[in-house]
Protein backbone atom coordinates (compact mmCIF):
# COMPACT_ATOMS: atom_id res chain seq x y z
CA UNK A 1 0.00 0.00 0.00
CA UNK A 2 2.75 2.60 0.54
CA UNK A 3 5.59 3.41 -1.61
CA UNK A 4 8.17 3.47 0.76
CA UNK A 5 8.59 0.91 3.85
CA UNK A 6 9.37 2.72 7.17
CA UNK A 7 11.14 1.42 9.44
CA UNK A 8 11.92 4.68 11.48
CA UNK A 9 9.06 4.42 14.08
CA UNK A 10 5.41 3.39 14.09
CA UNK A 11 5.02 7.06 14.82
CA UNK A 12 4.48 7.13 10.68
CA UNK A 13 1.47 4.81 10.73
CA UNK A 14 -1.37 6.30 8.90
CA UNK A 15 -4.74 5.42 9.51
CA UNK A 16 -6.58 2.52 8.57
CA UNK A 17 -9.71 3.03 5.69
CA UNK A 18 -11.95 2.25 8.70
CA UNK A 19 -10.38 5.37 10.68
CA UNK A 20 -10.72 7.47 8.09
CA UNK A 21 -14.21 6.38 7.34
CA UNK A 22 -15.29 6.74 10.79
CA UNK A 23 -13.81 10.21 10.74
CA UNK A 24 -16.02 11.18 8.09
CA UNK A 25 -19.29 9.80 10.24
CA UNK A 26 -18.01 11.01 13.18
CA UNK A 27 -20.76 12.79 15.66
CA UNK A 28 -18.85 15.48 17.08
CA UNK A 29 -19.78 18.35 19.33
CA UNK A 30 -17.63 21.32 21.18
CA UNK A 31 -15.48 19.15 23.84
CA UNK A 32 -14.53 22.00 25.70
CA UNK A 33 -18.31 22.46 27.02
CA UNK A 34 -18.26 18.81 27.25
CA UNK A 35 -20.56 17.94 24.72
CA UNK A 36 -18.89 15.84 21.83
CA UNK A 37 -20.27 12.92 22.19
CA UNK A 38 -17.34 10.47 20.34
CA UNK A 39 -15.05 12.10 22.73
CA UNK A 40 -17.12 10.96 25.53
CA UNK A 41 -17.36 7.25 24.18
CA UNK A 42 -13.53 7.23 23.75
CA UNK A 43 -13.00 8.14 27.29
CA UNK A 44 -15.30 6.09 28.90
CA UNK A 45 -13.75 2.93 26.61
CA UNK A 46 -10.22 4.05 27.24
CA UNK A 47 -11.21 4.44 31.75
CA UNK A 48 -12.37 0.86 30.99
CA UNK A 49 -9.75 -0.61 29.38
CA UNK A 50 -7.26 0.31 31.69
CA UNK A 51 -9.53 0.01 34.60
CA UNK A 52 -9.57 3.47 36.04
CA UNK A 53 -12.65 5.76 37.12
CA UNK A 54 -12.01 8.33 34.11
CA UNK A 55 -9.99 9.48 30.85
CA UNK A 56 -8.99 12.61 28.91
CA UNK A 57 -7.94 12.99 25.61
CA UNK A 58 -4.72 14.69 24.63
CA UNK A 59 -3.29 15.93 21.63
CA UNK A 60 0.27 13.75 22.00
CA UNK A 61 1.76 11.71 24.40
CA UNK A 62 4.25 14.15 25.54
CA UNK A 63 0.93 16.69 25.98
CA UNK A 64 -0.37 13.36 28.29
CA UNK A 65 2.86 13.26 30.59
CA UNK A 66 3.16 16.77 30.95
CA UNK A 67 -0.08 17.45 32.11
CA UNK A 68 -0.16 14.55 34.27
CA UNK A 69 2.80 15.87 35.68
CA UNK A 70 1.53 19.33 35.68
CA UNK A 71 -1.60 18.11 37.66
CA UNK A 72 0.19 15.87 39.91
CA UNK A 73 3.30 17.90 41.52
CA UNK A 74 4.11 20.79 43.18
CA UNK A 75 6.58 23.57 41.86
CA UNK A 76 10.48 22.80 43.21
CA UNK A 77 8.97 18.59 43.68
CA UNK A 78 11.47 16.28 42.79
CA UNK A 79 10.32 13.39 40.18
CA UNK A 80 11.85 10.07 40.09
CA UNK A 81 12.25 8.53 36.97
CA UNK A 82 14.91 6.44 34.43
CA UNK A 83 17.47 8.66 32.88
CA UNK A 84 17.03 7.06 29.92
CA UNK A 85 13.12 7.67 29.72
CA UNK A 86 11.16 9.95 27.31
CA UNK A 87 10.38 12.45 29.34
CA UNK A 88 13.92 13.13 29.95
CA UNK A 89 15.28 12.72 26.92
CA UNK A 90 12.55 13.47 24.59
CA UNK A 91 10.38 15.97 25.34
CA UNK A 92 12.43 19.48 25.35
CA UNK A 93 12.89 20.03 29.07
CA UNK A 94 9.00 20.99 29.53
CA UNK A 95 8.53 19.24 33.45
CA UNK A 96 11.01 22.12 34.44
CA UNK A 97 9.53 24.84 32.35
CA UNK A 98 5.83 23.37 32.85
CA UNK A 99 5.49 22.32 36.26
CA UNK A 100 8.73 23.58 37.54
CA UNK A 101 9.76 20.04 38.68
CA UNK A 102 13.14 18.36 39.23
CA UNK A 103 14.02 15.49 38.06
CA UNK A 104 16.11 13.07 39.72
CA UNK A 105 17.03 10.23 37.18
CA UNK A 106 18.49 7.24 37.95
CA UNK A 107 20.50 5.64 35.47
CA UNK A 108 19.10 2.76 33.73
CA UNK A 109 22.00 2.33 30.68
CA UNK A 110 22.66 -1.22 31.95
CA UNK A 111 18.93 -2.47 32.26
CA UNK A 112 17.03 -0.93 29.35
CA UNK A 113 15.24 2.00 31.45
CA UNK A 114 13.75 -0.34 33.78
CA UNK A 115 14.01 0.74 38.01
CA UNK A 116 13.60 -1.68 40.41
CA UNK A 117 11.64 -0.93 43.71
CA UNK A 118 14.98 -0.75 45.80
CA UNK A 119 16.33 2.07 43.90
CA UNK A 120 13.38 4.47 43.94
CA UNK A 121 12.80 4.44 47.78
CA UNK A 122 16.57 4.74 48.33
CA UNK A 123 15.70 8.29 46.45
CA UNK A 124 12.90 9.04 48.20
CA UNK A 125 13.11 11.86 50.15
CA UNK A 126 12.06 10.94 53.99
CA UNK A 127 12.40 13.24 56.27
CA UNK A 128 10.86 16.99 55.59
CA UNK A 129 14.02 18.98 56.35
CA UNK A 130 14.01 22.04 55.21
CA UNK A 131 17.25 21.63 53.22
CA UNK A 132 15.51 18.83 50.86
CA UNK A 133 13.21 19.30 48.04
CA UNK A 134 10.07 16.97 48.62
CA UNK A 135 9.50 14.04 46.32
CA UNK A 136 6.60 14.87 44.04
CA UNK A 137 6.14 11.92 42.28
CA UNK A 138 7.41 8.71 40.47
CA UNK A 139 7.33 7.83 36.99
CA UNK A 140 7.74 4.41 35.68
CA UNK A 141 7.48 3.83 31.84
CA UNK A 142 6.12 0.51 30.32
CA UNK A 143 7.27 -0.86 27.89
CA UNK A 144 10.88 1.26 28.18
CA UNK A 145 11.91 3.47 25.23
CA UNK A 146 14.99 0.69 24.97
CA UNK A 147 11.98 -1.98 24.39
CA UNK A 148 11.72 -3.71 27.93
CA UNK A 149 8.61 -4.21 29.31
CA UNK A 150 8.50 -4.66 33.42
CA UNK A 151 7.33 -7.81 35.20
CA UNK A 152 4.20 -7.10 36.92
CA UNK A 153 6.31 -8.09 39.94
CA UNK A 154 8.49 -5.12 39.82
CA UNK A 155 5.38 -2.86 38.93
CA UNK A 156 4.24 -3.69 42.37
CA UNK A 157 6.83 -3.45 44.48
CA UNK A 158 7.72 -0.23 42.98
CA UNK A 159 3.43 0.95 43.58
CA UNK A 160 4.19 -0.49 47.16
CA UNK A 161 7.15 1.81 48.09
CA UNK A 162 5.39 4.79 46.68
CA UNK A 163 2.45 4.05 49.02
CA UNK A 164 4.67 3.37 51.98
CA UNK A 165 5.36 7.31 51.68
CA UNK A 166 2.42 8.60 49.98
CA UNK A 167 3.37 9.26 46.63
CA UNK A 168 1.68 9.31 43.26
CA UNK A 169 3.17 7.24 40.31
CA UNK A 170 2.65 7.93 37.14
CA UNK A 171 2.89 5.40 34.02
CA UNK A 172 4.14 6.62 30.44
CA UNK A 173 2.40 3.54 29.25
CA UNK A 174 2.89 5.12 25.09
CA UNK A 175 2.94 1.75 24.15
CA UNK A 176 1.15 0.12 27.24
CA UNK A 177 -0.39 -2.36 24.66
CA UNK A 178 2.58 -3.72 23.36
CA UNK A 179 3.54 -4.48 27.28
CA UNK A 180 0.39 -6.36 27.59
CA UNK A 181 0.46 -8.38 24.78
CA UNK A 182 3.93 -9.29 25.31
CA UNK A 183 2.90 -10.16 29.31
CA UNK A 184 -0.21 -11.97 28.12
CA UNK A 185 -2.35 -9.94 30.09
CA UNK A 186 -5.06 -7.03 30.18
CA UNK A 187 -3.98 -3.48 30.05
CA UNK A 188 -5.81 -2.81 32.86
CA UNK A 189 -2.80 -5.57 35.00
CA UNK A 190 -0.31 -2.88 34.40
CA UNK A 191 -2.23 0.15 34.87
CA UNK A 192 -3.35 -0.95 38.48
CA UNK A 193 -0.03 -0.46 39.66
CA UNK A 194 -0.14 3.24 39.07
CA UNK A 195 -1.78 6.55 39.91
CA UNK A 196 -2.72 7.87 36.32
CA UNK A 197 -1.68 6.20 33.37
CA UNK A 198 -0.50 8.30 29.60
CA UNK A 199 -1.21 5.65 26.55
CA UNK A 200 -0.75 6.56 22.71
CA UNK A 201 -3.22 6.36 19.85
CA UNK A 202 -0.99 7.19 17.32
CA UNK A 203 2.03 4.67 17.23
CA UNK A 204 1.53 1.37 16.53
CA UNK A 205 -2.66 1.53 16.95
CA UNK A 206 -2.33 3.71 13.70
CA UNK A 207 -5.01 6.90 14.75
CA UNK A 208 -3.39 9.97 13.23
CA UNK A 209 -3.25 11.91 16.85
CA UNK A 210 -3.97 11.80 20.08
CA UNK A 211 -3.44 9.71 23.18
CA UNK A 212 -5.04 9.54 26.38
CA UNK A 213 -4.22 9.80 30.27
CA UNK A 214 -6.45 8.02 32.55
CA UNK A 215 -6.85 7.91 36.70
CA UNK A 216 -9.05 8.87 39.53
CA UNK A 217 -12.03 11.00 38.54
CA UNK A 218 -10.63 13.48 41.18
CA UNK A 219 -7.53 13.25 39.03
CA UNK A 220 -9.10 13.57 35.29
CA UNK A 221 -11.42 16.74 36.91
CA UNK A 222 -7.85 18.86 37.59
CA UNK A 223 -5.99 17.49 34.36
CA UNK A 224 -8.89 18.92 32.43
CA UNK A 225 -7.94 21.91 33.86
CA UNK A 226 -4.35 21.84 33.35
CA UNK A 227 -4.88 20.28 29.37
CA UNK A 228 -7.25 23.92 29.08
CA UNK A 229 -4.14 26.30 30.65
CA UNK A 230 -1.52 24.18 28.22
CA UNK A 231 -3.56 24.54 25.72
CA UNK A 232 -5.08 21.18 25.02
CA UNK A 233 -8.91 22.05 24.89
CA UNK A 234 -10.02 21.36 21.73
CA UNK A 235 -13.72 21.77 19.77
CA UNK A 236 -15.14 19.08 17.87
CA UNK A 237 -12.27 16.55 18.21
CA UNK A 238 -14.45 13.49 17.65
CA UNK A 239 -12.84 13.54 14.32
CA UNK A 240 -9.97 12.54 15.79
CA UNK A 241 -11.68 10.31 19.19
CA UNK A 242 -13.28 8.53 16.33
CA UNK A 243 -10.24 6.40 14.80
CA UNK A 244 -8.54 6.71 18.61
CA UNK A 245 -12.07 4.17 19.39
CA UNK A 246 -10.77 1.41 16.19
CA UNK A 247 -7.17 1.83 17.72
CA UNK A 248 -8.47 0.62 21.15
CA UNK A 249 -10.77 -1.49 20.07
CA UNK A 250 -9.52 -3.22 16.25
CA UNK A 251 -5.68 -2.12 16.01
CA UNK A 252 -4.50 -3.35 19.69
CA UNK A 253 -5.42 -6.96 17.78
CA UNK A 254 -2.42 -6.84 15.96
CA UNK A 255 0.31 -6.25 18.19
CA UNK A 256 1.14 -9.33 18.87
CA UNK A 257 1.68 -9.98 14.84
CA UNK A 258 4.03 -6.91 15.05
CA UNK A 259 6.42 -8.79 17.82
CA UNK A 260 6.37 -11.85 15.76
CA UNK A 261 7.37 -9.88 12.70
CA UNK A 262 10.46 -7.95 14.67
CA UNK A 263 11.57 -11.68 15.64
CA UNK A 264 11.76 -13.05 12.52
CA UNK A 265 13.86 -10.10 11.32
CA UNK A 266 16.14 -10.01 14.47
CA UNK A 267 16.97 -13.77 13.80
CA UNK A 268 17.41 -13.03 9.99
CA UNK A 269 19.82 -10.05 10.99
CA UNK A 270 22.05 -11.84 13.08
CA UNK A 271 23.06 -14.04 10.17
CA UNK A 272 24.50 -11.09 8.52
CA UNK A 273 28.31 -9.92 8.47
CA UNK A 274 29.47 -7.67 10.74
CA UNK A 275 26.05 -7.41 12.69
CA UNK A 276 25.50 -7.30 16.53
CA UNK A 277 22.24 -8.17 17.91
CA UNK A 278 21.31 -9.60 21.17
CA UNK A 279 17.83 -11.15 19.65
CA UNK A 280 17.49 -13.62 23.01
CA UNK A 281 14.79 -11.52 24.59
CA UNK A 282 12.79 -9.25 22.35
CA UNK A 283 9.68 -8.11 24.31
CA UNK A 284 7.90 -5.29 21.86
CA UNK A 285 8.07 -3.79 18.28
CA UNK A 286 11.61 -2.72 18.73
CA UNK A 287 14.80 -3.74 18.18
CA UNK A 288 18.70 -2.48 18.24
CA UNK A 289 21.99 -3.53 16.65
CA UNK A 290 25.02 -2.65 15.43
CA UNK A 291 27.25 -2.82 12.80
CA UNK A 292 30.94 -3.74 13.71
CA UNK A 293 32.94 -2.61 10.31
CA UNK A 294 34.28 1.39 10.61
CA UNK A 295 34.10 1.29 6.87
CA UNK A 296 30.08 0.99 6.94
CA UNK A 297 28.89 4.26 7.15
CA UNK A 298 25.45 5.20 8.94
CA UNK A 299 24.61 7.89 6.25
CA UNK A 300 25.35 5.52 3.44
CA UNK A 301 24.04 3.16 4.63
CA UNK A 302 20.40 5.23 5.04
CA UNK A 303 20.85 6.52 1.74
CA UNK A 304 21.25 2.81 0.35
CA UNK A 305 18.21 1.67 1.79
CA UNK A 306 16.48 4.94 0.98
CA UNK A 307 17.22 4.05 -2.66
CA UNK A 308 15.41 0.78 -2.26
CA UNK A 309 11.98 2.49 -0.97
CA UNK A 310 13.19 1.92 2.60
CA UNK A 311 13.13 4.66 5.30
CA UNK A 312 15.38 3.27 8.13
CA UNK A 313 16.71 5.77 10.98
CA UNK A 314 20.43 6.28 11.35
CA UNK A 315 23.04 5.22 13.82
CA UNK A 316 22.85 6.84 17.16
CA UNK A 317 25.67 9.03 18.19
CA UNK A 318 26.88 5.11 20.32
CA UNK A 319 26.47 3.36 16.44
CA UNK A 320 23.12 1.44 17.45
CA UNK A 321 20.83 1.50 15.09
CA UNK A 322 17.23 0.98 15.75
CA UNK A 323 14.09 -0.90 14.16
CA UNK A 324 10.48 -0.76 14.58
CA UNK A 325 7.73 -2.57 13.02
CA UNK A 326 4.35 -1.70 13.21
CA UNK A 327 0.97 -2.78 11.22
CA UNK A 328 1.95 -1.96 7.76
CA UNK A 329 5.27 -3.91 8.23
CA UNK A 330 4.45 -8.00 7.69
CA UNK A 331 6.56 -10.71 6.81
CA UNK A 332 7.50 -9.33 2.73
CA UNK A 333 8.80 -6.02 4.39
CA UNK A 334 11.44 -7.30 6.97
CA UNK A 335 12.24 -10.32 4.29
CA UNK A 336 12.88 -7.25 2.01
CA UNK A 337 14.44 -5.00 4.55
CA UNK A 338 17.19 -8.18 5.58
CA UNK A 339 17.60 -8.87 1.64
CA UNK A 340 18.54 -5.44 0.79
CA UNK A 341 20.69 -4.92 3.60
CA UNK A 342 22.60 -8.32 2.99
CA UNK A 343 23.57 -6.69 -0.27
CA UNK A 344 24.97 -3.97 0.99
CA UNK A 345 26.57 -5.23 3.77
CA UNK A 346 28.21 -8.03 1.57
CA UNK A 347 30.00 -5.55 -0.71
CA UNK A 348 32.44 -4.74 2.25
CA UNK A 349 33.33 -8.39 2.48
CA UNK A 350 36.44 -9.46 0.82
C1 LIG B 1 6.30 8.46 21.69
C2 LIG B 1 6.44 8.48 23.13
C3 LIG B 1 5.97 9.54 23.90
C4 LIG B 1 5.43 10.83 23.32
O1 LIG B 1 4.46 10.73 22.38
P1 LIG B 1 4.26 11.87 21.26
O2 LIG B 1 2.88 11.60 20.80
O3 LIG B 1 5.33 11.64 20.25
O4 LIG B 1 4.37 13.20 21.94
C5 LIG B 1 6.11 9.46 25.27
N1 LIG B 1 6.68 8.40 25.86
C6 LIG B 1 7.15 7.35 25.15
C7 LIG B 1 7.76 6.20 25.87
C8 LIG B 1 7.05 7.36 23.77
O5 LIG B 1 7.54 6.33 23.07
Amino acid sequence: MEDFIDFRSDTVTKPTPEMRQAMANAIVGDDVFGDDPTVIELQEYAAQLLGKEAALFVPSGCFGNQCSIFTHVQKGNEIILANECHIVQYEAGAASIISNAQLRCIDTSQTGGLLTAKQVESLIRKTDWIVYPKTGLISVEQPTSQGKVYPLETLKEIYEVAQKYNIKVHMDGARIFNAATYLKVEAKEIAKYCDSVMLCLSKGLCAPVGSLIVGTKEFIQKATYSRKMMGGGLRQVGVLAAPGLLALKEQTKHLGKDLEVIIRLAKNLKTLPFVEIDDSNIQINMIFFSIKNPEIKSNDLVQYLLEHKIKFGGASSEGVYRVITHFYTREKEVDYLYETLKTYLSKFQN
